[in-house]
C-alpha cells in the first residue's frame, strides 16, 4: 500500500513541512518544522491523535528557524539531525546509512547528501525522498555557504538520489513556483539543472548565479543549531 506524508507549507520561506504518519495511523514524525508553525502542527498532531516520535532536520536551515527544539519539549519526541550540522542539542547525529525507526515497523533511511550544506541530508520513507535543498522540483538549492560545494551537490543528486527507483516520489523542502511533488524519474529526464549536464557544466551554472545573502541567516543559522531554542535548551 503506497503511503504518503502529509505535506505543509510556510508561506513565507516557501519551506515544506511533512508530517509522516505510520501504518498503526498513531506515531508520528516531522521533518522540517518551522518555528512560526508550532501552533499548526501541534494541532494537526491532536486531530489526528498522533505521537510525535521524531522531528527531524534535513539541514541547519539559513531561510527560517525550525520549531523542533520547542516540538521535542511539548510532545516528548526526539530530536534526530545530521551529524554534520552541528547541531549539537540534539539526541541523534544521523550518519549516512543509519535507520530511524518508529510506530509498529516504519523505517527511515538516512541519506548524506551534501552539497547545498557540508552536512545535509535526505530520508526516504515507504519510497518518498524528501530531499531537503539538495535536489528541488526542476532545480536544486544553492551551493555557496555553510560548507556548501556545486561539484559535491552534482555528485549526491546524480550518483546517489539519481540511481532510486523511477517511481520514488520527490518531496522538496523548498517550492518557489506552486509544485509540490515530483518523481526521481521526471527530476533525472527533465530537472532544469542536472539533467544532460555534465559536472563541469553544472558547477560554471552554480558560479554564476550570485544569488544575494539570505535575509536570515544570521539568525537562523545560529538558532537552528540549538534547534531553534535561541537562549538554549
Ligand atoms: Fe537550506
Amino acid at each position: 500500500m503506497p503511503m504518503f506524508p502529509i505535506q505543509l507549507f510556510d508561506v513565507e520561506s516557501s519551506t515544506f513541512t511533512y508530517l509522516l504518519v505510520a501504518e498503526d495511523g498513531r506515531a508520528a514524525a516531522l521533518i522540517d518544522a518551522v518555528e512560526r508553525h508550532l501552533q499548526r502542527d501541534l494541532l494537526h498532531l491532536e486531530r489526528l491523535g498522533l505521537q510525535l516520535a521524531y522531528v527531524l532536520e534535513t539541514h541547519a536551515h539559513a531561510d527560517h528557524v525550525t520549531s523542533a527544539g520547542q516540538l521535542r519539549k511539548l510532545t516528548g519526541a526526539r530530536a534526530a539531525v545530521p551529524a554534520g550540522c552541528g547541531i549539537a542539542a540534539a539526541e541523534l547525529q544521523l550518519e549516512d546509512g543509519d535507520m530511524i525507526r518508529f510506530g509498529s515497523g516504519e523505517q527511515i533511511a538516512v541519506l548524506h547528501t551534501p552539497g547545498h550544506t557540508a552536512g545535509s541530508v535526505s530520508y526516504l520513507w515507504r519510497g518518498n525522498l524528501f530531499s531537503g535543498d539538495t535536489l528541488l522540483i526542476n532545480g536544486c538549492g544553492r551551493t555557496d555557504f555553510q560548507g556548501g560545494s556545486a561539484a559535491a551537490l552534482y555528485h549526491s543528486v546524480v550518483d546517489k538520489l539519481f540511481t532510486l527507483p523511477a517511481a520514488t516520489r520527490v518531496w522538496p523542502a523548498h517550492d518557489y513556483h506552486g509544485q509540490s511533488v515530483s518523481t526521481i524519474g521526471w527530476e533525472r529526464a527533465h530537472n532544469a539543472r542536472l539533467a544532460a549536464h555534465s559536472e563541469g557544466d553544472f558547477v560554471a551554472l552554480m558560479a554564476a548565479l550570485d544569488l544575494p545573502k539570505p535575509r536570515l541567516i544570521d539568525i537562523a543559522v545560529p538558532a537552528n543549531r540549538l534547534l531553534g531554542l535561541r537562549h538554549g535548551v
